[in-house]
């Protein structure tokens, strides 16, 4: 990758960690996920609603930590919502390809996410770029009620 291009892709992480979107609460949220990543020090609290198809209707989050878990968290969040649970998931294979294997292709629907691609050559950093997608994953698992996630295992 040329230096132009990560030097953009650093300013859209730097961007998104210091005015986050969809940050707040999401008081009629029918699953929350707290997210950990002790490794790192960082938090990342999901609030998903649902809508009829179980697609993501509306979804928020809170939390503090490095700019990389706060940007990917924002990132993420603008990326699905109202997307329907099967453009979610595939979504979260194609990212977590992204951020994991060289050989894996970048599908153009990934959009801004695509910033984070930088990650695969940082293992620790990875998890922070995971963690709130680890977080969205147990949320569509879990449909309803509270539960907490971690990169660590145990
Ligand atoms: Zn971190």
């Amino acid at each position: 990758m040329n230096s132009e291009i990560e030097e953009l892709y650093q300013e859209v992480i730097l961007d998104h960690s210091r005015r986050p979107r969809n940050f707040g609460e999401l008081p009629d949220a029918a699953v929350r996920v707290h997210g950990d990543n002790p490794a790192c020090g960082d938090e990342i609290h999901l609030a998903v609603r649902f809508d009829g198809d179980g697609g993501l209707e509306d979804i928020k989050f809170t939390g503090r930590g490095c700019a990389i878990s706060q940007a990917s968290a924002s990132l993420m969040t603008m990326k699905l919502k109202g997307k329907s649970r099967t453009e979610v998931t595939e979504m979260l294979r194609a990212f977590h390809g992204l951020v994991t294997d060289e050989t894996s292709e970048t599908p153009g629907t990934l959009g801004d996410l695509r910033v984070m691609r930088g990650m695969r050559k940082f293992p620790q950093r990875v998890k922070c770029a995971m963690l709130p997608w680890r977080a969205v994953e147990q949320a569509l698992e879990q449909g309803a009620g509270e539960a907490t996630v971690s990169t660590e295992p145990g």
